[in-house]
């Protein structure tokens, strides 16, 4: 597997949260969260568990690999293309003749 192939980040417990790293942050060391929090990795990663996810994290990961976040999929807004929301084409709206 080169380089390229990994996985650009990955979800770690810290600061009773899961927060997104570097994929690359190895134990033990400091870094940045997706969130822009410090931290500096245990030399024993935990397994992942119940704490809850950082919505600030996710939503910067989904964005960094290009897909919505979840309020934007929740929200059933068009996915963005280049950048730019792809909107519906308006259609004529029929005169109703009731009157
Ligand atoms: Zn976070």
């Amino acid at each position: 597997m080169s380089v390229d192939q990994l996985p650009r980040f990955r979800w770690v417990e810290v600061l009773q949260n899961r927060h997104a790293v570097a994929f690359v942050m190895c134990p033990g060391q400091s870094g940045r969260t997706l969130c822009g929090r410090f931290v500096t990795l245990p030399y024993v990663l935990r397994r992942l568990g119940f704490a809850p996810e950082c919505q600030v994290c996710d939503d910067a990961w989904r964005r960094e690999i290009g897909v919505r976040t979840r309020a934007e999929v929740l929200a059933g807004s068009p996915r963005r293309c280049h950048g730019r929301t792809a909107r519906p084409t308006p259609r004529a709206t029929p005169s109703s003749g009731s009157g």
